[in-house]
């Protein structure tokens, strides 16, 4: 690696997340993703003259628990206001946002990067609204308007990031924190976490932050990783051979692995701010703070001392299984059903996290159940199948579902443990592989397994190997 350069990036990230609420933000229309354009709006969500919004008190508990967790300064009194601007994702030509008085201000959030703990202090935490979703084709452009109108929380850090991995690592523990939260479905696919990066450099140990660059609009935390990457080494450069970094704003264009101008940033008196005359201020009430305080849901740290304590898993095991809320719920779930814990674990880290990441899809998607792995663990310690049945059989689980004891009889998998049945394959073995054979006669314990390999295939992989192992030494005796 070469030596640290006289120039350190200073970075920060505004976060948006979409919040998991039934409706929208200001209308009753449904707050969902996947359905045909344009069918879940309303006068309201559509900015028609006139219509006015009415706050949903969903999207304000949901912030403010995100500010608990967190450990920001919950704002008793906080107001709405107007971000002015043009451009055909919203018709009213402005944002129903928080200037002056966001929900909540302050706060941090640890994250580890190569064994160094480092802290990320946050600027506050506000409200808005999503905007419509435009998609541009050669000659046209189209607009969704869905979207718009869904409740999105900002979270605004200090520039206290200086490297890619640090990003990652912050998004990362964000996502985390936010998924256990219920406060999101942190689902990327599905543009729920969007980030615009700050990010400028400065010669070392200065106080003043450089001029910076914006990039917009990042909905991958790879991209985040890799757009990061690419502009501190661009802006790194410029300044090191006597250029200036001008104050722009940058799209990440991943094909070409490259970031771009786009325009001039804009500056907050661009955007003419002033106070929504159509919404009360928000005042939240002690009360109202400590019922959300009381709610707050277990977060991945006890969650996996638990899982270490309750269920007796080595303390690896429960980092595995936390490190995603839908997994570890699914093992809770299998758990309540068949208490042979550890072996529950095994087969989630190995076989369902590659099935997971074999298929591209979410645990949700697949078609496996807790009541179907509790099942098909039950017809292994059953003997019922063995242990390479039961892979296949798990597959089957994942991708089509259905019941494990009838999957094993129709696609024949049941385990032979019938000493009759399995002695003429044990026998044919020996008849075939007369140097094994002697090799185990006298004493080859590789040779004994190359045996029991064989009388498998001979069975195809029907035979119980405990059995096959049994006959093989019986009838090898010397
Ligand atoms: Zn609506
Ligand atoms: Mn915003």
């Amino acid at each position: 690696m070469k030596k640290a350069v006289s120039y350190e990036p200073t970075v920060g990230l505004e976060v948006h997340v979409q919040l998991k609420t039934n409706t929208k933000i200001w209308c009753g229309c449904p707050n969902r993703y996947g359905i045909s354009p344009n069918t879940d709006i309303c006068p309201v969500c559509l900015g028609y003259p006139g219509a006015l919004p009415v706050l949903n008190a969903r999207a304000v508990e949901l912030t403010v628990r995100t500010g608990l967790l967190l450990g920001c300064d919950i704002n008793r009194y906080s107001k709405w206001d107007r971000k002015n601007y043009f451009y055909p994702d919203m018709p009213k030509n402005f944002q129903i946002s928080q200037y002056d008085l966001p929900l909540c201000v302050g706060g941090g959030l640890d994250i580890e990067v190569e064994g160094e703990r480092k802290r990320v202090n946050l600027t506050r935490i506000h409200l808005e609204e999503d905007v419509a979703k435009n998609t541009h084709y050669p000659g046209r452009s189209v607009i969704d308007f869905n979207r718009a109108g869904t409740p999105l929380m900002e979270i605004v850090t200090e520039p206290d990031l200086s490297t890619a991995d640090e990003a990652m690592a912050f998004l990362l523990a964000l996502k985390e924190m936010l998924s256990y939260g219920e406060i999101s479905d942190c689902n990327l696919e599905e543009g729920n976490i969007r980030c615009d990066i700050n990010c400028s450099v400065r010669l070392a140990g200065a106080e003043e932050l450089g001029t910076k660059a914006e990039i917009k609009n990042m909905n991958t935390f790879k991209g985040v990783h890799r757009a990061l990457s690419y502009e501190i080494k661009r802006q790194t450069t410029e300044v090191q051979r006597g250029g200036e970094v001008v104050q722009e704003t940058r799209r990440w264009d991943d094909g070409g692995g490259m970031t771009q101008s786009m325009r001039t940033k804009e500056y907050a008196h661009d955007y003419r701010y002033f106070p929504e005359p159509d919404l009360v201020p928000v005042r939240l009430e002690e009360k109202a703070i400590e019922q959300i305080r009381s709610e707050l849901p277990e977060m991945p740290a006890s969650r996996r001392l638990r899982f270490v304590e309750s269920y007796g898993l080595p303390a690896y095991d429960a980092g595995v299984l936390v490190a995603e809320k839908e997994v570890a719920d699914f093992f809770e779930a299998v758990a309540g059903i068949c208490s042979n814990y550890k072996t529950i674990s095994n087969w989630i880290m190995t076989e369902l996290l590659r099935a997971i990441s074999d298929s591209g899809q979410g645990l949700s998607d697949s078609s496996i159940t807790p009541e179907n792995l509790a099942g098909l663990i039950g017809l292994v310690d059953g003997k019922k199948v063995n242990m390479a049945g039961a892979k296949d059989v798990f597959q089957v689980l994942f991708e089509e579902g259905g019941d494990p004891a009838a999957i094993v009889e129709t696609k024949g998998l049941s385990q032979v443990s019938d000493e009759g049945a399995i002695e003429s394959f044990v026998d044919q073995a020996i008849q075939e592989n007369e140097k094994s054979a002697n090799d185990v006669r006298e004493g080859n314990d590789k040779a004994l397994q190359h045996l029991v390999g064989q009388v498998m295939r001979l069975s195809r992989g029907k035979a119980n190997p405990q059995v096959v192992l049994l006959l093989l030494r019986e009838k090898l005796k010397n």
